[in-house]
């Protein structure tokens, strides 16, 4: 592929507007076709030189070359000119309620104790069209961190068209035990919120997830580690949190309501009982052993990485927790690569909220590469293979006809350089145009429906 500029691009933002859903039920006969020299679509080795994606309503119809067939009066064309067209990205590990705080303004904790929930819902909906802007038309929400059932909400407002925001699986409040989640530090005298439901036993547990998956959980997110520390022979350690016991209540319970588990795990005894206790997802995975990548094959277990959000805001490194940071990354990019190489499914995600929303989300695909993923592999991490996680393969993260209509463009060659991903320039959900530095398609998102 020749890394071309998109010539026709300018940096303007009126194309940044939502055209009206049409009404549920009703027959949508509009028909768009998107043309670029070069499409990636998802699951396919190699990109494809000049084609062009015809879409029907909220769906993809077909994908052929560019100008094979005379197209009907009614279609409207959006030229990308030199662009690589891609699917709709997915980050199968955000935070919408997080917002990256500082600890010096008050860090993870002034969110729980002063924030309202208004002003988390308020700053949520700014997240979740961040997550849009930057091509993720799709995120895994992994917990609210203590704003309680808000991300069903969001989700709510997004899916009846009242803000704009990426589709969401979402997983409310998340699982942890008692010592196993902040806010933690305050006079034992105090009772102060938890950012998780925190449970001890079997009952409690799937107490939990019956409450969550009632008030609509689409995932249930459970830390099975929580503080981590370098011992004196340099080893990283993890506390563990639930018992085996624990998570298998809620692994039957989620698993009973066709819904799935997933697990914060660092390493050591809580990442094992994760994987003895059936998760169908390890998040982070700092430290793998060999055992246990045998065990996620066995299981068809995936791993949600996380890579880059830990190279972010290190402690000194002579301080306990400046070494804890060091370790963790030091062990991390190791067991990505063993993972890969030995064929474990990696999906993508970022932890975002851990990190500002302002920050491009898109920066995790080239630690995906520094530590082994071609980039077509980090791309597909992030479309065909997360749509898998999410149980939607050939539906989202793939540009084939069927599959709804999310795609985005950037300028240049992102399998020579995958980070111009963080520089998405167009973006399309559910056929509906809602970002375009292009002024032809400023006009097309001016145009009523
Ligand atoms: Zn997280």
């Amino acid at each position: 592929m020749i890394l071309l500029a998109l010539g026709v691009m300018i940096f303007a933002r009126a194309g940044v507007a939502q055209e009206a859903r049409p009404a549920a039920g009703a027959p949508d006969a509009r028909i768009v076709v998107v043309r670029a020299q070069w499409l990636i679509d998802g699951t396919a080795d190699k990109p494809r030189h000049n084609m062009e994606v015809v879409i029907r309503g909220e769906r993809i119809a077909e994908v052929r070359p560019a100008n094979s067939q005379a197209l009907p009066a009614a279609a409207h064309v959006i030229d990308l000119g030199a662009a690589t067209l891609l699917p709709g990205l997915i980050d199968a590990h955000t935070h919408i309620f997080l917002q990256g705080e500082d600890p010096a303004a008050g860090g993870y904790d002034v969110q729980l104790l002063k924030y309202p929930a208004s002003y988390r819902a308020a700053r949520a909906v700014v997240s979740a069209r961040r997550a849009l802007e930057q091509g993720f038309t799709s995120i895994r929400d992994v917990e609210t961190e203590g704003a309680g059932y808000g991300d069903v909400g969001i989700k709510r407002a997004i899916n009846e068209g009242i803000i704009p925001g990426p589709r969401m699986w979402v997983s409310t409040l998340s699982i942890s035990s008692t010592g196993g989640y902040p806010l933690e530090g305050y006079a034992p005298e105090i009772t102060v919120p938890k950012g998780s439901q925190l449970i001890d036993g079997p009952v409690e547990a799937r107490k939990a997830a019956r409450e969550q998956l009632d008030k609509g959980a689409d995932w249930i997110k459970v830390y099975m580690t929580h503080r981590s520390w370098v011992d004196a022979q340099g080893a990283l350690i993890s506390q563990p949190t639930l018992t085996v016991e624990e998570l298998r209540a809620i692994v039957d319970e989620t698993h009973g309501w066709g819904k799935k588990v997933a697990c914060h795990a660092y390493n050591g005894p809580g990442l094992q009982r994760a994987l003895d206790g059936g998760c169908d997802s390890i998040e982070h995975g700092l430290e793998i052993t060999d055992a246990q990548i045998a065990q996620m094959l066995k299981q068809g277990t995936w791993y949600v990485p996380t890579l880059q959000v830990y190279y972010t805001d290190w402690d000194p490194a002579d301080t306990d927790a400046g070494k804890r940071d060091r370790k963790r990354v030091a062990v991390h990019g190791v067991s990505f690569g063993k993972a890969l190489h030995a064929g474990v499914k990696i999906a993508f995600g970022t932890d975002v909220g851990g990190f500002k929303w302002s920050e491009p989300i898109a920066q995790e695909f080239s630690r995906e590469v520094e530590f082994g993923m071609t980039p077509m592999q980090a791309i597909q991490s992030a479309t065909s293979r997360a749509a898998e996680l999410l149980g939607k393969r050939g539906e989202l993260g793939v540009v084939a006809p069927g599959a709804y209509a999310d795609l985005i463009a950037v300028p240049g060659d992102p399998l020579a350089d995958v980070s111009v991903l963080k520089t998405v320039q167009f973006v399309m959900k559910d056929g509906v145009v809602f970002k375009s530095l292009t002024s032809e398609l400023s006009s097309m998102s001016e145009r009523a429906p």
